[in-house]
C-alpha cells in the first residue's frame, strides 16, 4: 500500500514572544499560514516491524534524528501498530530556513499514516501528538491559516489572507531555531502587532495585514546575520507591499497582489540570493 501526502512549508504573519517558562519553553504567539512549496512525502507499508526514511539531503539525517521518522515511530507505539513503513522525502523545502521544513514533514506522516492504516484518529488528537515532538507541528497537522498559542500546543483557525504572492528568499546561511530563542531577552522583546494581522485576515485587507506583520525574533536574528537586514531592504526596494523574516530565519518574505510584480521581484532577488521562490498562498 502507498499513500502520498503533500507537506508545505509555513511563513509568520506574525510571531510573538510572551513570556519565558519554568520548563525552559517560551510561551508564544504565532500567526501562520501554509505556501505552496512542498516537500512531497510518499509512504510505504513494511511488514516487518521498522521505519526507514529515504531522502536526498545534504544537511538533514535519514535516521532517528529525523522528524518524520520520530513521527511515524510516535504514530506506531501510540497506537499499537506492528507493521513498519518506508518515507520517501521528496525534499524541497529549504532546511533551518524559518520555514518549518521538519515540522511539516511529521505532520505529514502523521496525517498520512492515519489515512495509509485506516486508523480514523480525529485531527485534534494527531495535532496533541504532533505537540510532543516540535512547537510547530500542531499548526502543520492543520495547516491552511491558523494562531498558535501556549508553546504552539494550542491552535486556533483564523480566516485564509486575500490572495497574494510570495516570494521567498533564503540567504546562503541555516540558523537554528533553538540558538535563537536561547537569546530572547524578554525585557528586550519588541511585540508585533497580533491583534492588528488578525483583524486584517478578518477584513481580507491586504494592506493592514502588511502594515502589521511582525516577528519578535527578528531582531535577534539579524544581530548575528546582519545579511537578513540586506536582503529585507532588496526587497523593499524591489517592490515589495510586506517584508518580513520568517521564523527565526533567516528566510526572507515579500507579498504582493499582483504576479507581474511578483516575478519582477523574484528576478531581482535572484541578484542577491540563491534560493528564491515564488509561490501562491494555500493557506
Ligand atoms: P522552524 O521554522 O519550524 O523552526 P526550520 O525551517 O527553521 O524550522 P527545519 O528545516 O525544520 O528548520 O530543520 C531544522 C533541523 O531539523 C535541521 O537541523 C534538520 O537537520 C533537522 N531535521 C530533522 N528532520 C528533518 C526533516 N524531515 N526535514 C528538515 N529538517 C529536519
Amino acid at each position: 500500500m502507498t499513500h502520498f501526502e503533500k507537506a508545505p512549508a509555513k511563513i509568520n504573519l506574525s510571531l510573538d514572544v510572551l513570556g519565558k517558562r519554568d520548563d525552559g519553553y517560551h510561551d508564544v504567539e504565532m500567526i501562520m499560514t501554509t505556501v505552496d512549496l512542498a516537500d512531497r512525502i510518499e509512504l510505504n507499508t513494511l511488514e516487518e516491524d521498522r521505519v526507514e526514511v529515504t531522502l536526498w539531503s545534504r544537511y538533514v539525517p535519514n535516521d532517528e534524528r529525523n522528524l518524520a521518522y520520530k513521527a511515524a515511530r510516535l504514530f506506531k507505539q501510540k497506537y499499537n501498530i506492528k507493521k513498519g513503513v518506508h518515507i520517501k522525502i521528496d525534499k524541497v523545502i529549504p532546511v533551518s530556513a524559518g520555514l518549518g521544513g521538519g515540522s511539516t514533514d511529521a505532520a505529514a506522516v502523521l496525517r498520512g499514516l492515519n489515512q495509509l492504516w485506516n486508523m480514523n484518529v480525529p485531527i485534534d488528537e494527531l495535532a496533541s501528538l504532533g505537540a510532543t515532538l516540535g512547537s510547530d507541528i500542531p499548526f502543520c497537522v492543520y495547516g491552511s491559516t491558523g494562531i498558535a498559542k501556549g508553546f504552539g500546543e494550542i491552535v486556533e483557525k483564523l480566516p485564509s489572507p486575500p490572495p497574494f504572492w510570495v516570494i521567498l528568499a533564503k540567504p546562503d546561511i541555516g540558523v537554528s531555531t533553538k540558538t535563537i530563542f536561547q537569546r530572547v531577552h524578554m525585557n528586550e522583546i519588541i511585540h508585533p502587532n497580533t491583534e492588528g494581522v488578525i483583524q486584517a485576515l478578518h477584513e481580507k485587507n491586504f494592506d493592514m495585514l502588511c502594515n502589521h506583520i511582525g516577528n519578535s525574533l527578528e531582531a535577534i536574528t539579524t544581530s548575528l546575520h546582519p545579511e537578513v537586514l540586506y536582503i529585507k531592504e532588496k526587497m523593499r526596494q524591489a517592490g515589495a507591499s510586506g517584508v518580513l523574516m520568517s521564523g527565526s530565519g533567516p528566510t526572507v518574505y515579500g507579498l504582493v497582489e499582483q504576479q507581474s510584480k511578483a516575478q519582477r521581484i523574484y528576478n531581482s532577488m535572484k541578484g542577491f540570493c540563491q534560493e528564491v521562490f515564488i509561490v501562491r498562498l494555500i493557506g
